[in-house]
């Protein structure tokens, strides 16, 4: 078996694998390095196409294969949300003018290609998922051909958060001859989850204390859902105080919708209830016109260039009894969030402003830590083991922790390795 790294390479983002025998071709992702204007010329020849999950740097390249028509193969949720942030970013290219060459309808021929399958069989392959941790219905893909067995992780996390499980070592496949595998946080050895979730209450509350705004940029896709479920279970539970709190973003209350209806992806303690996701304490707003101040907002988008958190923002950004919470651990270079937490100031139409509200980044990641990912190589005991997905210093850190182990290789952008 032969195996192109293909994208996602030395860095995060445009994520794609190729697997190739004697028999067939199969792509693990198919994703896009947000931000840039082109697609990523990916081949496109493939029998099938494995999508971990739907985060654009993994799926936002489907468009490309609308005409091609591969099998495209992924979780029920993996597949609803992928097309509308596909759709989404087809009118969001529009909307700026650009010559897109996509429309709505390869959204349509995308979904219309796919198989939700826990597994398939291609000639001479067989491929099976396993649920993954990251967000919900992503999964790692194992691949048996011409006597070799290979794993590709995806995004994944061993950790529980509040609504979803980690992903399972027991059920993974061991003696691998090859695990191709995340290291987003190869360097990275993070506090536990729960240390972190009180971080976040702690600036909640003090900032509530003073009567102020609290803004929480968020991911339309599970970030936005996850955060509102804490907070609201923890004034169901009496840890934080009544306070208004909102969510506003058409997308994400559109996947909302697919929480309440999808409940198997989560936690037992999210299927027992009738609509985990129907908040008792969260109101969904349309426009930011609607807020009662003072209040907390979770809205889109997740690095705040755009939409409502843009807005609120510019607004808040300049009274320090307001807070700014960033969950993501990863911001872009030119962000108004990386700027407003790094200089303390926003851009707006050429005007410079100061940020005097607190700027908080509390990373909630979805993501395996240093380890993590030590624990999953010791577990499923790969001969082989690929660093992928991860700024070269991160891969790096997390190679030298493995050697011992395993062979470490960190690929380059286009190598192609033989097992
Ligand atoms: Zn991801």
């Amino acid at each position: 078996m032969k195996i192109h790294f293909l994208g996602g390479i030395r860095e995060v983002g445009g994520s794609c694998i190729a697997a190739e025998t004697n028999y067939g071709k199969v792509a693990l992702d198919y994703g896009i390095k947000v931000g840039d204007k082109a697609f990523n010329q990916f081949p496109k020849d493939f029998d099938a196409v494995i999508i971990s999950h739907a985060h654009l740097d993994h799926s936002g390249s489907l468009l490309d294969l609308s005409h091609k028509n591969p099998v495209i193969v992924g979780s029920r949720m993996t597949r609803d949300v992928s097309i509308d942030l596909l759709r989404d970013m087809v009118k969001i290219q529009r909307m700026n003018g650009n010559n897109f060459p996509y429309n709505s309808h390869d959204a349509e021929n995308v979904k219309q290609s796919w198989w939700i399958r826990d597994s398939i069989a291609l000639p001479g392959m067989l491929i099976r998922l396993y649920p993954a941790g990251h967000v919900a219905g992503a999964e790692m893909t194992s691949i048996y051909a011409e006597d070799k067995k290979v794993l590709y992780t995806g995004d994944f996390c061993l950790h529980d958060t509040e609504i979803l499980e980690g992903s399972n070592l027991d059920i993974l496949p061991k003696d691998l001859d090859a695990l191709i595998v995340e290291s987003t946080y190869g360097g990275t050895v993070r506090l536990r989850r729960s240390e972190l979730v009180d971080q976040l209450l702690d600036q909640i509350l003090l900032t509530i204390e003073r009567k102020g705004n609290i803004l929480i940029p968020s991911f339309a896709f599970h970030r936005s859902q996850e955060m509102a479920k804490r907070i609201d279970q923890a004034i169901e539970e009496g840890s934080l105080p009544k306070y208004h709190v909102y969510t506003i973003s058409q997308l994400a209350h559109k996947i909302t919708g697919y929480f309440n209806t999808n409940k198997h992806f989560f936690t037992e303690r999210i299927q027992k209830e009738n609509a985990p996701f129907s908040y008792k304490h969260v109101k969904q707003l349309r426009r930011t016109e609607q807020i009662k101040e003072p209040a907390i907002v979770i809205c889109t988008s997740g690095f705040g260039h755009a939409g409502a958190s843009f807005h609120l923002l510019n607004e808040w950004a300049g009274d320090e009894k307001n807070s700014v919470i960033i969950n993501s651990g990863y911001l872009p270079p030119e962000s108004p969030l990386r700027v407003a937490k790094e200089k303390g100031e926003l851009v707006d139409n050429g005007t410079k402003i100061p940020v005097k509200a607190e700027v908080k980044q509390i990373e909630l990641s979805g993501h395996a830590d240093q380890v993590e990912l030590i624990r999953l190589v010791e577990t499923l005991r790969p001969e082989q083991t690929f660093l992928i997905h991860g700024e070269l210093e991160q891969s790096e850190a997390l190679s030298k922790e493995l050697s011992g182990l395993t062979e470490v290789l960190i690929p380059e952008p286009s190598e192609v390795v033989s097992l």
